[in-house]
């Protein structure tokens, strides 16, 4: 069975790689596709498709399997009921749908997909909006995402980049 588990990672944390490796015990292989993937430079999405792919292939590089997995970039499409086509046509076949977020759930559910739930836990820090905010604040961020993505965000020069979009120097 190939699963399919869709985010935007912005960026990758500690709460999505708990949910993936509950997910791994489950499928025999995992699609993981980027969503929102032409975004980059905002609060809302500081980094790159790109810069999302190397955060998860380093962190899963880390997880304990010899699963096939595949990452992949996806730009949104502003037709909803012509989304799940689209990510049809940009990813291998998959049978079951990993996701929490309604929409999505709601989209591959009439797509006649299986979906099940994902939960995330300790939500309240392990937010992307929480993550984005701290690493702006110059508070605590960098226990809330796995070492490798921690090295990646500071790598690609992610810190600055979020002060420099913000307009902020604090
Ligand atoms: P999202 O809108 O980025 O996230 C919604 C919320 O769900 C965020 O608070 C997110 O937290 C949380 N979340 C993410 N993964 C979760 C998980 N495994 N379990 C529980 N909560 C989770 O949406 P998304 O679900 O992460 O990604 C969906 C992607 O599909 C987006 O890029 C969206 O644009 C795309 N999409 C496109 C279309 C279209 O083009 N028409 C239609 C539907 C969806 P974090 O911030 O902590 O991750």
């Amino acid at each position: 069975m190939r699963g399919f588990f869709i985010g935007r990672f912005q960026p990758y944390h500690t709460g999505h790689h708990e949910v993936l490796e509950e997910i791994l015990k489950e499928v025999d292989e995992l699609i993981i596709g980027i969503g929102s993937a032409q975004e980059s430079h905002s609060i809302e999405n500081p980094f790159t498709a790109g810069e999302r792919i190397l955060m998860i292939s380093r962190a899963l590089d880390e997880i304990n399997t010899d699963k096939k997995i595949y990452i992949i970039p996806l730009e949104d499409i502003y037709r909803n009921s012509l989304w799940v086509s689209h990510v049809r046509s940009m990813v291998p076949p998959f049978d079951v749908v990993y996701s929490n977020n309604p929409l999505v759930t709601r989209l591959f559910g009439e797509g006649g997909f299986a979906v099940r739930r994902t939960e995330l836990r300790n939500r309240r820090v392990y937010q992307g909006t929480e993550i984005r905010r701290r690493i702006l604040e110059e508070k605590d961020w960098e226990e809330l995402v796995p070492e490798v993505v921690m090295k990646t965000i500071i790598e690609v020069g992610g810190i600055q980049r979020l002060k420099d979009i913000s307009g902020s120097d604090v």
